[in-house]
């Protein structure tokens, strides 16, 4: 890798904000338009939250966030080692939501995957979830 870091938080909502701005800053080294810093922040805040109320059910857990800048491109790696999620494909329908009593709307993994140019996600059940993104 050309430089990476790596970020362990626990799974409280406000860290949502901080990895959202640590990764900003990451990724800022690419010189980055704005709009795409923005695209980076939207995509991180998507999958932080997701990891704290979805994975961890709003107890406290790990959550990692990796970034890698790999030929140009950034690559950010957020892993959570909570529930895990029964059935990859149907969760990253748009609006799909297992919380629909949250008022969530389902658009996540939607939102991560038109801000960014790549999206994977890997689950199982009862041992974590971890969403890879590039741009
Ligand atoms: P929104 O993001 O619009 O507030 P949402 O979080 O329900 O709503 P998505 O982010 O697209 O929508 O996620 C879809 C579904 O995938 C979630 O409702 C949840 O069931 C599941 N999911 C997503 N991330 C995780 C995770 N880290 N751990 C366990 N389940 C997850
Ligand atoms: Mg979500």
């Amino acid at each position: 890798h050309d430089n990476y870091m790596k970020l362990e938080i626990p799974s409280k909502s406000q860290n949502e904000a901080f990895a959202r701005v640590v990764v900003a800053s990451f990724a800022s080294q690419l010189d980055p338009t704005i709009e795409e810093l923005a695209d980076v922040k939207t995509a991180v805040s998507e999958a932080v939250t997701n990891a704290i109320i979805h994975g961890y059910e709003n107890k406290i857990g790990i959550i990692t966030i990796e970034c890698r800048i790999i030929k140009n491109k950034l690559e950010i790696i957020v892993e959570d080692k909570g529930k895990g999620i029964e059935d990859i494909e149907k969760a990253m329908e748009p609006f799909y939501t297992s919380r629909p009593e949250m008022e969530r709307s389902g658009m996540g993994f939607t939102v991560m995957e038109t801000f960014m140019d790549d999206l994977k996600v890997q689950s199982e059940i009862g041992k974590g979830t971890i969403v890879k993104m590039v741009k």
